[in-house]
């Protein structure tokens, strides 16, 4: 009877001290609890460095998991409420507006995000914002063209450049986002006009803007149309390449055509504040500078900086009158109208 009634006290007073250090233990249980999961369409190299610079600012452990932007929003739209996604990043207006559209990035109301990011790059809706930009720009081969005989995206559909031109396919989103650039800027009669050009100019279609660097560099096209990053990659890799960037559309033009890489909170996150955070300190200075050299792309936010190769293809003036969500809204328009040239 004595020993029970000293066996239950001891119990209890065991029981005591573990629920008051529960309550009162010195861990940063927040940090421990935070973990966010980001499903991205972006390649490990690119993003790992900058997630692990995160972790490091704040206990906040990222997880990962990469597969093309199509597949991983049916992913959350299959897992429904049970999906761990927190973040949907990929590349591409056309891509994020297309998640969007599927009803899975929730408004994010914020005025670090508002402020560090132009309006132009991110979903007037507020569910995407651009994270980097990258300019889709006219490739040439220094030994077979002069920039003084380049001008514009337009003036690729002259028959002077009859059998010089590669392209990427047409049924890259990057191509279609340039499209409906051009319908918006041009008017669809007009844009046809000059897509049905290029078509007629172009020597061979290829899968991918690295493929399309080498073309140019083969001397099986003299010119084609590619993201700036690749041609950094290629240039890195051998600097006397006989290739450089042309800025089209500058001057009284409305400048080249950009478009970003970006990110938005996926709806069924139970993480929202924390994916807010991680977001906003993707937008800041610190994040913006590292991030954009990285992917030597540019940065969104106008005071950092870019990466010493980057600054050397020299100043332009970027599009800033395409508001990107035109990417999305005119995609449908814009591949209907590929198809109609036969741009494959
Ligand atoms: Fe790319």
């Amino acid at each position: 009877m004595h020993t029970n009634l000293n066996r239950s006290k001891l119990l209890i007073t065991t029981a005591l001290i573990l629920f008051l250090s529960f309550f009162t233990s010195t861990e940063p249980r927040a940090a421990a609890s935070t973990k966010l999961t980001v499903y991205t369409s972006r390649k490990e190299h690119l993003i790992e460095e900058i997630f692990k610079q995160y972790t490091q600012n704040t206990g906040v452990k990222i997880k990962y998991k990469t597969g093309t932007p199509g597949a991983l929003v049916q992913s959350i739209i299959a897992e429904g409420s049970k999906s761990p996604a927190d973040i949907y990043m990929t590349v591409d207006a056309g891509n994020l507006w297309f998640a969007a559209s599927e009803d899975v990035l929730e408004k994010t109301s914020s005025h670090v995000l508002k402020n560090n990011i132009p309006e132009n790059v991110r979903d007037k809706n507020d569910r995407w914002f651009g994270l980097s930009i990258r300019a889709r720009t006219i490739v040439y081969n220094t030994e077979k063209v002069k920039p003084q005989d380049l001008s514009t995206y337009e003036d690729l559909a002259s028959p002077k450049w009859k059998g010089r031109l590669c392209l990427r396919t047409g049924k890259k989103v990057y191509n279609q986002s340039l499209v409906a650039m051009l319908i918006y800027e041009l008017g669809k009669a007009k844009a046809r006009e000059i897509v049905r050009g290029w078509v007629a100019n172009t020597a061979k279609i290829h899968s991918n803007d690295t493929s399309v660097l080498k073309a140019v560099v083969a001397g099986e096209c003299d010119l084609g149309i590619v993201n700036t990053y690749y041609f950094g990659r290629l240039q890195k890799k051998n600097e006397n390449i006989p290739l450089a960037l042309f800025w089209p559309n500058q001057g009284n033009s409305y400048g080249a055509h950009i478009n970003i890489s970006g990110a938005g909170i996926v709806k069924t996150s139970k993480n929202k504040a924390a994916a807010k955070k991680f977001l906003e300190w993707l937008s800041s200075e610190d994040a913006q500078s590292s991030y954009a050299q990285i992917n030597m792309e540019y940065p969104v936010l106008r005071s950092a900086t870019n990466a010493p190769q980057v600054d050397a293809w020299g100043k332009f003036k970027p599009n800033n009158s395409f508001p990107l969500y035109k990417a999305g809204e005119l995609q449908k328009e814009a591949m209907l109208l590929m198809q109609e040239v036969k741009y494959r």
